[in-house]
């Protein structure tokens, strides 16, 4: 497998630190509104790769932090007059409901700023101890950022370049800088704005520093793939490696990965510009399985432009999938003939080589448009030699394979209104079991995702009961 790597510019063979695990790291949204669909490409194409690798075989562990505490939460909470934290729930909250609808699967962790403070504060005392930062007479804390000697290996920018080429840096006015190059750890509350007790002043930690304390903590010192998108890579990423290595004293991530923007007009869609979409937005019109769809028929470092015909594409050759496996489940429905005749088992074995197809393309750096293709000459495959006559174990074994690979893509083929009962029944079980152990944020959960799908839950003395609405 190979994966291009922000670090040295070039595609590298994937090797893991532990055999057999990966340790990835997604720097996830800052949580002051609805996500737009801009946020969302990162984390389909992360959650892809994710599923990727779990299908090679390996334990993946993901961490994706929120970021819970920043200017612009509490410029929103000061507008409705509420606590930061009032607003940071909430659209965590809602980004999970977006997540969910993406079918993109939940990291093993996803740390919030606000609860890893102390590991924040006991990082910046290390960085303290050994030289690379230093408190201003405000009780401001900067990283010395020269005295770190890799500083701009992951955007290979040059110090000196960046100390004449950046005006924002040399006019930012925080004269307590020993260098205009040095950024912030810590800083000094303002009034009304949340706060923490720290040797330094009571203040906040500036937004570098989370990322670099939640992946030690979650993930140790080193680790597999650091991701985000590419408007990350300077200064964020740039400054978590001069953090985590200068405290650590080891290498922090050994491959960089960053998606490229979705833009609109050719220009990045951003919540600044005002030329967004939510993803919310376009629920209201689509199955979010078709953005999904359309974000994963471009490769992830070329930049996609979002267009209505785009999406109208999207949803008609996701279709064209789904009505595969829709015929296929017609035929294994109607089927007589049971066992698999040797002429099937030599035509399924044909679809090997649609995995290989598959495989390959993603093998290439997570190349899900030549992936994509691979699934539609399986769909061919399929269309053409799927028929009332066949067996029925031949058929399902089309329908596996047919599932085997959408399922890496996060893609799943069976229409939503089409809940089985043994998937209902099974969801009523984990919803039951979740309410015995008081996890009733999961049997909320579990409720609503059967509210969609059109399923009525009826609590009775008798257990629960259920018909389709
Ligand atoms: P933010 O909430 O702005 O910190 O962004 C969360 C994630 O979304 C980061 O990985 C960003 O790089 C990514 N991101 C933001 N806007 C876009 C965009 N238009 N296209 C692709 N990725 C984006
Ligand atoms: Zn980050």
């Amino acid at each position: 497998m190979k994966i291009y790597n922000t670090l040295s510019g070039k595609k590298e063979e994937f090797e893991t630190l532990e055999p057999g695990k990966v340790k990835m790291y997604v720097c996830g949204p800052t949580v002051y509104n609805l996500i737009h669909i801009g946020n969302a490409r990162p984390m389909i194409i992360f959650d892809t790769v994710r599923r990727y690798m779990e299908h090679k075989g390996y334990e993946v562990n993901y961490v994706s932090n929120f970021t819970d505490v920043d200017d612009k939460i509490i410029k929103a909470a000061k507008e409705e007059g509420v606590d930061a934290s009032v607003i940071s729930e909430r659209y965590i909250k809602e980004c999970k409901k977006d997540m969910e609808g993406l079918n993109v699967k939940p990291a093993t962790t996803h740390p919030k700023a606000t609860e890893e403070i102390d590991g924040m504060i006991g990082m910046i005392g290390t960085l303290i101890e050994k030289g690379y930062a230093y408190p201003a007479a405000d009780g401001t804390v900067y990283f010395r950022t020269r005295s770190f000697d890799g500083y701009g290996k992951l955007s290979h920018k040059n110090l000196d370049d960046l100390r004449s080429g950046n005006r924002d840096l040399l006019v930012s006015g925080e004269d307590q800088k020993e260098d205009p190059l040095d950024f912030v750890l810590w800083k000094p509350k303002k009034a009304g704005e949340p706060y923490w007790e720290s040797p330094w002043c009571e203040g906040r930690p500036g937004w570098h520093i989370e990322c670099s304390v939640m992946s030690k903590k979650y993930l140790g010192d080193s680790i597999d793939i650091h991701a985000g998108g590419e408007d990350l890579v300077f200064p964020h990423h740039e400054n978590e490696i001069a953090q985590s290595e200068a405290a650590n004293g080891v290498p922090f991530s050994k491959y960089w990965m960053h998606n490229a923007f979705l833009n609109i007009d050719n220009k990045k869609m951003s919540k600044s510009l005002g030329n967004f979409f939510t993803v919310r937005d376009i629920s209201e019109k689509y199955d979010l399985q078709v953005l999904r769809f359309f974000m994963l028929n471009a490769h992830y470092r070329m930049p996609l432009n979002f267009s209505a015909e785009l999406m109208e594409a999207a949803k008609n050759s996701l279709e064209r999938i789904v009505n595969a496996a829709d015929n296929l489940k017609f035929l294994i429905k109607n089927s007589h003939n049971d066992s698999i005749r040797e002429a099937e088992k030599e035509l399924l074995s044909q679809t090997e080589e649609y995995k290989k197809e598959f495989d390959a393309a993603m093998d290439d750096d997570f190349n899900t448009a030549d992936a994509i293709t691979a699934v539609f000459d399986l769909v061919k495959f399929i269309n053409l030699n799927a028929s009332s006559d066949c067996s029925k174990e031949y058929l399902e074994g089309l329908l596996a394979v047919l599932r085997e690979l959408t399922e890496i893509l996060g893609i799943v083929v069976d229409r939503k209104e089409e809940l089985l009962d043994d998937e209902v029944e099974a969801l009523i079980e984990e919803r039951t079991k979740a309410r015995k152990s008081k996890d009733f944020a999961r049997a909320d959960e579990i409720r609503n995702q059967l509210t969609e799908l059109g399923i009525v839950l009826e609590d009775t003395r008798e257990g629960v009961k259920w018909h389709r609405a």
